[in-house]
């Protein structure tokens, strides 16, 4: 581990909390607070991803050895680490929470590598001063479910945080997973989650909130000249700058936004302090892959009733997180009119470029807006498996003929009457007339859809199955399905049951279809 090599510049750059371990309490006029992790009995490795360790230079003898295993369960410190959990606030379901902060999420430092810094960060590593009630640790459900999708992501080319670790803690953890009043003992585990930088909006919220304007600005500097260091050198100018910056994060937002609609991943509490600074997706909890394809689905048991953070409600949220930042932003700058401006733009973007992102998903070399609605609209009324649809749309030359492929996409065949029928058959025809009128001829189109619909996508009941096979001691599943997951847009030999729509046994099974912010 001797190639770690730290320098910790959000900690030294920044003020620090003058109280060090996990007493709770309100901080002012710092962004973090010193705090060491919880030690573990029996830490043991259920999987590592190689390409997370390669970002650091570790090599698969370091990450399958006793160090690393003490490392990152949290019960060994490296010498030069800085450990300590950031202060920040939020907007949860759409209220002002206050102070929430990193209550089970603890920072080792910034490592630097070839390509950057990267902070390595320990989630469920036990209390911290943001713990509030809760007891800042994680179970093995959530922390297989975080693991695993944070690294299919970034192979399906979604900016994401990465995670290298998924390690159980040999201790049992208490979650009334339901929220019925039946609380259970469940296997405990920790996820070491990397990132160049894990800054929320909700960091510069709380600074906002407090009034701390002298922090916020340093704050803002420091993160803009760290993380975005292009805007830096070219605003010297304290406004421009922190424009260009606020700019830059709204196009980044949505860019997440159109991709997480490519891919049909729905966050599922998109709350303020759940949105990175980056444009990356972080904080994977009772998130969902949409099956059917429902714009109305939400996978968050606690959002079922307002369905505020349903997929198809996902970039108008992006947009009031930004405009929460711009608020927190506005002592700043003090003008409204080029932040407002700024804002606007961010649905201009975002629908040139969701525009652009279905002419890829249809294989068309220019967006077509009256094929793409009728299109959206006739998969919502027949329950169709929006992942296997787009797939294998690909493979249709003849209209008349290939409409096999719909059976397997259908959750619900017999529901599929004459007209709808019809209307599909009528759409694929009409689909593949405009492909030739524009001059996509069908092993074009086939290419340009195949890589941009991936067959194999962390389906919320294949990770029940793992997470099943992982609590009993078994991780050959969680194995298989991570190196599926590696190259989501191959076709791979053999693992055709990682690319099945969900089996009816999984439609309303709890952790499958719907899953509540227990973790
Ligand atoms: P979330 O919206 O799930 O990302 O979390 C909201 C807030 O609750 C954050 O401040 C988390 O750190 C905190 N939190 C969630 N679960 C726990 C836990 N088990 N222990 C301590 N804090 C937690
Ligand atoms: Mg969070």
């Amino acid at each position: 581990m001797q190639s770690l090599i730290f320098d910790n510049a959000f900690t030294q750059r920044l003020p620090a909390d003058s109280h060090t371990g996990s007493e709770r309490r309100q901080i002012r006029n710092a962004l973090f607070s010193r705090v060491e992790p919880t030690p573990v009995v029996s830490p043991y490795l259920m999987h590592y991803s190689p390409h997370a360790a390669e970002l650091l230079g570790l090599d698969a003898a370091t990450c399958t050895g006793e160090e690393f295993l003490k490392v990152f369960s949290g019960n060994q410190l490296l010498p030069d680490m800085d450990l300590h959990a950031t202060c920040y606030g939020g907007h949860q379901f759409g209220n002002w929470a206050g102070q929430l902060g990193d209550g089970r999420a603890i920072n080792l430092g910034e490592v630097k590598t070839e390509g950057g810094h990267l902070m390595l960060q320990l989630k469920g590593a036990g209390e911290t001063p943001y713990s509030r009630t809760a007891d800042g640790l994680a179970v093995l459900r959530s922390s297989l479910r975080e693991y695993v999708c944070s690294e299919a992501m970034f192979h399906l080319g979604v900016p994401t945080t990465r995670a290298l670790s998924l390690i159980g803690t040999g201790e049992q953890v208490m979650r009334d997973m339901l929220y019925d009043g039946h609380p259970a003992l469940e296997h405990g585990a920790v996820v070491c989650r990397v990132s160049s930088s894990f800054v929320r909006f909700g960091h510069f919220q709380m600074l906002a909130a407090r009034q701390e304007t002298e922090l916020l600005a340093t704050f803002t500097n420091f993160v803009i000249e760290r993380e975005f260091p292009a805007i830096a050198k070219t605003h010297q100018d304290d406004k421009s700058r922190y424009l260009a910056w606020f700019d830059d994060v709204c196009q980044r937002t949505a860019k997440l936004m159109v991709e997480w609609m490519r891919v049909g991943f729905v966050h599922g509490v998109m709350n303020t302090d759940n949105l990175s600074i980056l444009g990356e997706t972080i904080d994977y909890g009772p998130y969902g892959w949409l099956e059917d394809f429902d714009p109305d689905w939400t996978p968050n048991t606690t959002d079922a009733g307002q369905r505020r953070y349903r997929y198809g409600q996902q970039p108008a949220i992006a947009q009031w997180n930004l405009l929460q930042l711009a608020n927190a932003l506005y002592p700043l700058i003090e003008e409204t009119k080029p932040l407002e401006d700024i804002l606007g733009s961010f649905a201009t973007h975002y629908e040139n470029q969701w525009q652009c992102m279905m002419a890829n998903k249809l294989g068309l070399a220019n967006f077509d807006a009256e094929i793409t609605n009728r299109l959206l609209k006739l998969l919502t009324e027949t329950e169709t498996d929006m992942t296997l649809f787009f797939r294998h749309l690909a493979d249709v030359k003849n209209a008349d003929t290939d409409t096999a492929f719909l059976q397997n996409a259908y959750y619900a065949p017999q529901t599929i009457n004459a007209d709808l029928q019809a209307q599909t058959q009528k759409w694929l025809g009409d689909y593949l007339g405009i492909a030739e009128q524009q001059g996509q001829s069908q092993g074009p189109r086939a290419a340009l859809m195949n890589r941009t619909n991936p067959l194999y996508v962390p389906r919320n009941y294949l990770a029940q199955l793992a997470i099943d096979d992982a609590d009993n001691g078994d991780f050959k599943r969680l194995n298989t399905w991570m190196s599926v997951l590696e190259r989501p847009y191959t076709w791979q030999e053999g693992m055709d049951e990682y690319a099945e729509r969900r089996p009816e046994w999984a439609r309303n099974r709890s952790g499958c279809s719907m899953l509540s912010c227990s973790s």
